[in-house]
């Protein structure tokens, strides 16, 4: 198994954030063993959440402050890179809790806010931070509903203001960690007599899973990332007080223009995945795979051929992936973002190439279940379809993106139905919706 020191310059890297990469590559193998059971099964991956929580990494991005770890984003991205490696239903949901920190600390951080903005948003980021360090809370964040891109149009869950809160009503889709995080990050519309709803009356709040209303539904037999518990959450007249919010009214639909490398942190996982089903098929020509014969495979030249392929692919994307997530800011170039977008394409379908190049070059025995390599296939598949960047997504953005001058974007045609509302446009900042 391949390790930091095989694809990172390590003298950029704090000794702090090598340290976590290590201890997760010491705790890779007990993550990959329990992976088996967690995959057949689609059960979460409670024992590794206990571990992560133990060794106190539930607070890897909360600042320091507050009692976290301060991981940049880029930091955050290697160590979930390298959960990946073992478990990616671990790392993908990991990321969900992660992110839901990320956004209170680093919008608050973005220097255009306004004093009053930053003193609404204080005591809400430090409730959500405390939760995490003194709690060990863990964060989901559905905000995917069904049958509709939650980009393009204004989130269909409502909130409607009554007296000392709001009351939410609605449906999430793939709310992952359902029925097991202690706190559900809900997006949704505030809901205004008179108004059509619109993107900048979106809300985001912290909901309690025992809250009153608030129930986890349907079923979870999916082709990949099995563990994540992806399940339907319905929420029926739930009460929230003004202390749940996650951020004051009209920031959170900021954070896709403002800080739109934020929501490219589904990638670190599928970055791991491909950097495992890589590393099995290393191990698995050389005889090396535990438990098998030690047959060596490396005398077909076909092999050494396709092994190269996927070295080559690997470096690739894992360079212009790690440059990406090191130079993540809020507000940022265009080239930065189309850096972005492209890293976030290339590891998505890269990963799938990769995996399907293991299965061949590794032959008929690596697609029997007994093999992590079949379940990284299946794994694999899922990250290309996640919203907000799905590979069709950041196709139709790169292509108008490079093209097109930021303020001519509109000229470019096929934004029919609010295709392109979530592109980023310009340091300006402003969402089409919300323009
Ligand atoms: C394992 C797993 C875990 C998940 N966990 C979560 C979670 O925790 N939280 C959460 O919110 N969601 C989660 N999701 C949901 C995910 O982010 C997507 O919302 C979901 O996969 C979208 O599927 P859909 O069929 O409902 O898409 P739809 O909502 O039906 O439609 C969006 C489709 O339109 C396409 N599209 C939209 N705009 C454009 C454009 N401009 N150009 C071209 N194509 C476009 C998109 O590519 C996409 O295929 C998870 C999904 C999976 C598979």
């Amino acid at each position: 198994m391949s390790t930091p020191a095989d694809y990172y310059d390590l003298s950029r890297v704090r000794p702090e954030v090598l340290s976590v990469l290590d201890k997760i590559n010491e705790l890779g193998a007990t993550f990959a063993k329990r992976a088996v059971g967690i995959d057949l099964q689609a059960s979460f991956p409670v024992e590794n959440y206990k571990d992560l929580a133990a060794l106190g990494y539930l607070t890897l991005t909360v600042p320091t402050e507050f009692g976290g770890h301060g991981f940049s984003l880029g930091e955050y991205a290697m160590v979930g890179a390298e959960i990946g490696k073992y478990c990616g239903a671990t790392a993908l949901t990991f990321n969900m809790h992660n992110s839901s920190m990320m956004w209170s600390r680093f919008m608050y951080e973005l220097p255009h806010l306004t004093d009053a903005d930053r003193a609404a948003f204080a005591p809400l980021r430090e409730r959500q931070f405390r939760r995490a360090v003194k709690e060990q809370g863990i964060y989901s964040q559905p905000i995917s509903e069904a049958g509709q891109n939650w980009t393009s149009k204004p989130a269909q869950t409502n909130c409607r203001k009554v007296e000392g809160g709001w009351v939410i009503n609605g449906f999430k889709k793939f709310a992952s960690l359902a029925g097991y995080c202690d706190y559900y990050s809900i997006v949704c519309t505030e809901l205004i007599d008179g108004v059509e709803p619109r993107h900048e009356d979106t809300m985001i709040f912290v909901v309690p899973k025992e809250a009153k209303g608030l129930t986890v539904q349907g079923t979870w037999d999916p082709l990949g990332m099995r563990g994540t518990n992806s399940r339907d959450l319905v929420l029926k007249d739930v009460f929230v007080s003004e202390d749940d919010l996650m951020m004051p009214r009209g920031l959170f639909i900021k954070t896709l223009p403002h800080w739109p490398h934020m929501m490219a942190t589904l990638s670190p996982t599928y970055m791991g995945v491909a950097q495992g089903a890589y590393d099995f098929t290393v191990a698995y020509l050389r005889g090396e795979v535990e438990g098998q014969p030690a047959a060596d495979r490396r005398m077909f030249g076909t092999k050494r051929i396709a092994v190269g392929k996927m070295y080559a692919r690997l470096a690739a994307m894992r360079a212009l992936w790690w440059q990406v997530f090191t130079e993540a800011q809020g507000m940022p170039s265009k080239a930065q973002v189309l850096r972005m977008y492209a890293a976030q394409y290339n590891v998505m379908e890269g990963v799938q190439e990769i995996a399907a190049m293991a299965i061949r070059t590794c032959g008929g025995q690596s697609m029997l279940k007994s093999m992590p390599l079949e379940r990284m296939y299946r794994d694999s598949r899922c990250g290309a379809l996640m919203l907000p960047y799905t590979s069709e997504i950041m196709e139709d953005y790169l292509s108008v993106l490079t093209l097109y001058d930021v303020e001519d974007l509109d000229k470019a045609p096929g934004d029919a139905d609010g295709a392109r509302s979530s592109l980023w446009r310009g340091t300006a900042g402003a969402l089409k919706g919300l323009r």
